[in-house]
């Protein structure tokens, strides 16, 4: 019997996510020939397509390469040092590459160590996981100025990202201001304005501690080119710059007046969004909160419908002195309104600013299809389109939006395909495939040492170990030189 026909699933969608173990028939396939599937990124997205496909075919030995040295992806990169709660995925993906069908080789970068002809020949399936590396760009005059970040960099900087330990932000001047009103922009700000007894008990590196702890940065502007119907974030990170320790919040109430009757009307997730900002932005402080309000020495405000024209240069033109917005008004309604500039600007001063506008894919390699227009893979529920045996999942597949959760339903519903295709034969899993194996001798001849998961557990206790001693989780280690040597110790 093929594997095709031992394949008997009956997955189910409940309210557009995969019910664990929904009526799952387990296969028997011990005398199945092996299904080899190559993951690209061991971001949330890797390890979900391959926890799925081991858990759901027996057959499937799942390798994930990893350009760092290091798994996680955006779960070490990106999330923030004081959400530890969030990092403990770890914990399911580390299940899962302990599984005997599941190895990881990092410090191997798909494109450049190894091409995608390379291991189309080795593997029956390809699965492209491999996020979004850089970021999107304003593309307006001076943003190349000293002082200007991208919000990825400085993101970057913090959590130990190696291409970002040397950023050493301007920390020097009092107000920073952050473009985009999305959580990414609420994370650095959050981070900036943090007491810095509170950042020391979490995972950020040593130096941006320090860097924060001599930070000047007492006022941080967020400005977004739409209005608060429009707003990216979400609640609980909202409420915890409300409630941030020290800083106040500043909203300007003119900007919700005559909001209150739209409310009753939104769907839920922004209609609580929305009582919150209002609620902070025109009730009056009474009591504890009057008392929270006046004890701060920092504050925090959100400027809406203004889009950035320009960044100013300071006087003596050596770095950024402010940031030139055009005042815009929205065209359409509700969360698809349009910003349009108009005539009308406004200067802010300020010596940081930050463009927190979103991430970004690339193409990996000229062999893989990408809409560059929408920064993507063009797939159809994770099938890559012309690509047979290539998918795709995460943010490479839908763009770079959408939390952990909703990486994980993509991520399970791009394994579902790829069991479908088995299922019908539209997948040919019949040739004996190298793998590894072949993958190994080629990496060999070019030099390239991959680190496997024990390598990459020895990384994690000997930051866990200098953690220790600092009272921090982790103290990470920030290039992959280090990150080599204790691996291969
Ligand atoms: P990634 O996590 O980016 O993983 C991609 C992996 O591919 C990386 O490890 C990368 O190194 C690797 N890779 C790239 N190129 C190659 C190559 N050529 N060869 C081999 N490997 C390669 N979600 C939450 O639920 N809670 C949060 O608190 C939260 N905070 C966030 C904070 C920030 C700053 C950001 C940007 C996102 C945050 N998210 C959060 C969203 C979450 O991180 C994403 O949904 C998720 O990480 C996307 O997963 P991914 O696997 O597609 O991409
Ligand atoms: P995002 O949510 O897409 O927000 C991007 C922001 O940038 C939006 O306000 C957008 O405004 C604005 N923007 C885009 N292009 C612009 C331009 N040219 N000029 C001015 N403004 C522009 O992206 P993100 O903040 O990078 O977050 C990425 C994903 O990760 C999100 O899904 C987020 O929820 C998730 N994340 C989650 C957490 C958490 O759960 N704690 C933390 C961080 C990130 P428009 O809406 O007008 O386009």
């Amino acid at each position: 019997m093929s594997v095709a026909a031992l394949l008997t699933r009956s997955w189910r969608r409940v309210s557009g996510c995969w019910a664990p173990g929904a009526g799952i028939r387990r296969l028997s396939s011990i005398a199945d020939p092996e299904i080899k599937v190559c993951v690209l990124g061991s971001g949330p997205a890797g390890f979900y397509t391959a926890q799925h496909l081991l858990k759901h075919h027996k057959s499937t030995v799942v390798d994930i390469y990893e350009k760092l040295p290091i798994p996680f992806g955006l779960v070490r990169f990106g999330v923030a040092p004081d959400h530890p709660e969030v990092k403990n995925v770890i914990n399911v993906f580390t299940q899962t590459a302990h599984l005997s069908r599941c190895s990881f080789y990092g410090n191997v970068t798909v494109g450049k160590d190894v091409s995608i002809e390379e291991l189309k020949q080795a593997y029956h399936v390809l699965v492209l996981s491999y996020g979004a590396e850089t970021n999107r760009i304003l593309g307006i005059p001076g943003e190349n100025l000293p002082g200007v970040y991208s919000g990825r960099a400085f993101v970057g900087w913090y959590n130990g990202l190696p291409e970002n330990r040397n950023l050493n932000p301007d920390l020097s001047s009092e107000t920073a201001v952050i473009v985009g009103h999305g959580n990414v922009a609420l994370d650095l700000a959050r981070i900036l304005l943090s007491p810095i007894d509170l950042l020391k008990k979490t995972d950020i590196t040593a130096n941006s501690l320090e860097a924060i702890e001599n930070s000047k940065v007492k006022r941080v502007i967020i400005v977004g080119r739409r209005g608060p119907l429009q707003v990216a974030f979400t609640i609980k990170e909202l409420r915890e710059m409300i409630k941030l320790p020290g800083t106040r919040s500043l909203l300007d109430p003119n900007d919700f007046e005559g909001l209150r009757h739209v409310v009753k009307d939104l769907p839920r997730p922004r209609k609580r969004l929305m009582e919150l900002l209002i609620k902070t932005a025109l009730e009056s402080n009474a009591g504890k909160e009057a008392e929270f309000q006046a004890a701060a020495t920092k504050e925090w405000s959100l400027r809406f419908q203004r889009s950035p024209l320009e960044i100013i240069p300071s006087n003596d033109g050596e770095r950024v002195g402010g940031i030139r917005l055009s005042v815009t008004k929205l065209k359409g309604s509700a969360e698809s309104a349009v910003a349009i500039q108009t005539e009308d600007v406004e200067d802010l001063e300020c010596g940081l600013v930050l463009s927190s506008i979103g991430y970004k894919s690339h193409p990996i390699d000229p062999s893989v299809p990408f809409d560059q227009q929408q920064g993507v893979i063009p797939n159809k529920l994770g099938r890559v389109l012309h690509a047979p045996g290539m998918y795709c999942s995460g943010w490479v597949k839908r763009g770079p939006a959408g939390v952990i959760a909703t990486t994980m339903n993509d991520s399970f519903e791009t394994a579902e395909s790829v069991l479908e295709d088995v299922q019908s034969g539209i997948l040919d899993v019949s040739a004996l495939k190298g793998g590894y194996k072949v993958i190994e001798a080629l990496l060999k001849q070019r030099g390239i040492c991959p680190v496997s998961f024990s390598g990459w557990e020895k990384i994690d206790s000997s930051e866990v170990t200098k953690g220790e001693k600092v009272g921090k989780p982790r103290e990470k280690l920030l290039t992959v030189k280090e990150m080599l040597e204790v691996a291969n110790q």
